[in-house]
């Protein structure tokens, strides 16, 4: 995103819009400017405001008069009144940005809008994590706070030293080059996106090592990382998962319980 110093008249409305606090007031040149290093491609500020197409050298006018006379002319607090947020045209790697932190993005790799995964919530029917296994969300990142691939990355390699399987339809895990050592592709590792979630799975004698594996990493990172796990009950509806969180002394909350409503579609129609 980039700001048109043509038509910017320096409200600074955009400036509290952003949740990555990538837009700032440039004392030099008197214009609101995007710091690009910082942006994630969100379109928050672009989408998220109203546009008026005032004349800026007419409202930088009236604003200077009107600063004479000690009082103040601003727009409402929630339009850009000369529509100066321009998008910018996204190449490789930056346009990964975007996939990751625009909620009206769908991913590549999976078509999925949002975060570009279902996670485990259609577990009954994807079956993807299966019983005697737990399946594991970790989440990097959040709005004001972000994540760099590279961070994300130190996970990815830390991890793989464990028996865990990464899960295939997943943003995180189609731009790793190689499973065996959780390498991400080396182009992306400087981007920096609002959050993005890793997935995977192991069995549930393996669940405190990758608990204590994901904490110690998660202290060396520059971000905040939240961790998810599930697995599938027994025909018995029995969870064998909850007391190895409790002798692990996590509190936790049952986020969410799939009731098995969801049916695989049959060949006919799939
Ligand atoms: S809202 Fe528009 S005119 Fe006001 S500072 Fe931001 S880009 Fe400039
Ligand atoms: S695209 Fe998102 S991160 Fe970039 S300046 Fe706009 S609101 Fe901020």
């Amino acid at each position: 995103m980039e700001v048109d110093p043509k038509k910017c008249v320096a409200c600074a409305n955009c400036v509290p819009v952003c949740p990555m606090g990538a837009i700032y007031i440039d004392p030099a040149v008197n214009r609101a400017t995007v710091n690009l290093d910082e942006c994630v491609e969100c379109f928050t500020c672009h989408r998220g405001m109203s546009k008026e197409h005032l004349n800026p050298t007419l409202v930088r006018a009236v604003r200077r008069v009107a600063k004479f006379f000690r009082f103040r002319f601003e727009p409402e607090p929630d339009v850009c009144p000369t529509d100066a947020l321009t998008p910018q045209e996204l190449a490789w790697p930056r346009v990964v940005r975007r996939a990751f932190s625009d909620p009206l993005v769908p991913h590549e790799s999976t078509g999925i809008h949002g975060r570009g995964t279902e996670e485990v919530k259609t577990n009954d029917v994807t079956g993807r994590v299966k019983e005697g296994e737990a399946g594991f969300t970790i989440e990097f990142g959040r709005p004001g706070v972000g994540v760099r691939f590279r961070d994300v990355q130190k996970m990815t390699t830390a991890l793989v030293a464990l028996p865990v399987e990464f899960e295939d339809k997943n943003p995180v895990s189609s731009l790793m080059t190689d499973r065996a050592t959780g390498a991400l592709r080396a182009d992306v590792l400087d981007e920096k996106v609002m959050s993005a979630i890793l997935e995977l799975k192991t069995r549930l004698e393996h669940v405190p090592a990758v608990l204590a594996r994901v904490e110690a990493v998660a202290q060396g990172l520059r971000t905040i990382v939240s961790i998810g796990v599930s697995t599938r009950c027994d025909a018995a509806g029995d969870d064998r998962l909850a007391p190895v969180l409790a002798r692990e002394g996590y509190v936790f909350f049952r986020g969410k319980t799939n009731l098995g409503l969801g049916r695989r579609p049959t060949p006919a129609n799939a």
